[in-house]
């Protein structure tokens, strides 16, 4: 039998868990805590920012509300009474690894992917060349981007990747900003936009068309802007013999008939275009007076690997495409946490299944866990997260009847947090500070027939938190 001391039949006190990263994955891993049945979980969330909801806030489009409807979930949990939110409270400055594990029985890391891959090719780090998770976090008003200033007087940008973060960057390039104008769009990006004179977005694929990530709603809205020309070249929609069985796959299938009614599509001068390019790498980023000017491409096949992979391989055959602004869509990447243990090949935190591992391919950490994009790498939906957050929940409470003695008895006192937070770091944000902010926004929003107006400086969420609080 195992030795469940902090069962809630057990009349000590309950498990306490620390999550770190107030984002999709924490909040459904703090909702699985709450939700079990054989412990009494409570469950204190830090976050970086005074805001939570990490990703639905920072990563969906502003033209995707319905998405952001999880929000409905992540209130109620951060309302609940076995929940405190510590936001503006930094990891490895406040509070750090070594302090969580002291203060809690359970630490779980939920920080997401927070940088973007890099192509490894000459001209990446050009002015006008940009990671496409920049220019995402400037459109929905996260503060390190905020002051970001994207050059949209040029005539052509170009997205490099065929995922579902190069369709949102291209369709916020393409939109009527009137459209944008009613949605919770940062402010400032609304306002870049309105004056933007992108009339073309190239959008390329190192791949085929039966390779590409994006899901079928996604490209189906693209073909539906107004205003925008769709232009796909039917002989880049031709399949080699690999990608065809590919065809057997749903969604790939109906992304192919898209694309060929795009492709059958006539063009009708419209003001704004979009190009689809298959089977093109870019091989260096070209500048002039500093600034990116072009893109060389290669041409591509795919060749078969062993296991059944199709990889782009490069031709030698190339060609050279003027463009003005380079977004670079071709994934997102983890970042080390101060102390913890990194997977630098794959951009994560060694895991099995959710238990943190001492090194990749290691011995399991006690008492650590992780889960969301830093567990399993960033892909999958938001929705993705609930399952990942059961399975990391799972391995938690079966951990959670043989923690450590010494440990069990360390994080007895819920108070010890605020003592160090008070000391370190006290202007820490809670849920009644982040509900007052959020009111704000919303009212904002009510005013401007809008779902919200983002406050998108750090020091002026905290003055407005401060304003109420004294009110
Ligand atoms: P993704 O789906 O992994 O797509 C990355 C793209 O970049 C792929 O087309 C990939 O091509 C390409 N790529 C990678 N390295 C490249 C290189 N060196 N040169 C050229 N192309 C390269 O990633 P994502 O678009 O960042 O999206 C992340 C996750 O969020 C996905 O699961 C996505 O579905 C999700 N998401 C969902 C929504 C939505 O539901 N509306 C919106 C945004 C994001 P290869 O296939 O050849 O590697």
């Amino acid at each position: 039998m195992t030795d469940n001391s902090v069962s809630s039949n057990s009349p000590v006190r309950p498990l306490r868990v620390a999550v770190v990263g107030a984002g999709p994955a924490g909040l459904f891993t703090a909702d699985a805590l709450l939700k079990n049945k054989s412990f009494d979980a409570s469950v204190d969330v830090f976050e970086r920012w005074p805001t939570p909801y990490g990703l639905v806030r920072e990563g969906v489009a502003p033209d995707h509300q319905s998405i952001k409807g999880v929000t409905r979930v992540f209130d109620r949990v951060l309302q609940h009474p076995r929940v405190r939110f510590f936001g503006n409270v930094a990891f490895g400055e406040a509070v750090t690894r070594s302090g969580l594990n002291a203060l809690y029985d359970q630490v779980v890391y939920a920080v997401g992917a927070q940088t973007d891959r890099r192509m490894g090719i000459d001209g990446e780090d050009l002015r006008g060349s940009w990671p496409a998770t920049d220019f995402v976090r400037w459109y929905n008003g996260q503060p390190d981007c905020a002051d970001l200033t994207f050059d949209l007087s040029v005539e052509r940008a170009v997205v490099v990747g065929n995922g579902n973060v190069a369709v949102d960057v291209a369709r916020i390039l393409l939109t009527d900003p009137e459209v944008l104008a009613r949605t919770d769009i940062a402010d400032h990006a609304l306002e870049a936009l309105r004056h933007s004179r992108v009339r073309e977005v190239v959008m390329l694929g190192r791949r085929g068309p039966a390779q590409a990530k994006f899901t079928n709603v996604e490209l189906k809205e693209l073909g539906k802007l107004d205003g925008v020309d769709v232009v796909v070249a039917p002989e880049e929609l031709e399949l080699d013999f690999a990608s065809s069985s590919a065809v057997e796959d749903r969604r790939v299938s109906r992304n192919l008939e898209i694309l060929h009614d795009y492709a059958e599509r006539e063009t009708n001068d419209a003001p704004r275009r979009l190009t689809f390019r298959f089977l093109v790498s870019p091989v260096a980023l070209l500048a002039s007076d500093g600034d990116v000017a072009s893109v060389r491409l290669e041409k591509n096949r795919l060749t078969q690997s062993e296991g059944g992979y199709l990889a782009a391989e490069g031709t030698g055959k190339y060609e050279t495409l003027e463009a003005g602004l380079v977004f670079r869509s071709v994934g997102y990447r983890g970042v080390a946490l101060p102390d913890v243990p990194f997977d630098d090949r794959r951009g994560i935190i060694p895991n099995r299944e959710g238990r943190v591992l001492d090194s990749p391919g290691g011995e399991p950490v006690s008492g650590e866990y992780v889960v969301g994009w830093i567990k399993r790498g960033p892909d999958g939906v938001i929705g993705t997260n609930k399952a990942c957050a059961a399975e990391t929940v799972g391995l938690m409470l079966e951990d959670a009847g043989r923690l450590p003695t010494q440990r069990g008895e360390s994080a007895v006192d819920p108070d010890a947090i605020l003592a160090v937070l008070a000391e370190r770091c006290p202007d820490y944000v809670t849920a009644d500070d982040w509900r007052r902010l959020d009111e704000l926004e919303l009212a904002r929003g009510d005013a401007e027939d809008r779902p919200r107006v983002k406050v998108v400086r750090v020091d002026e969420m905290l003055d407005h938190i401060r304003k109420r609080g004294e009110a």
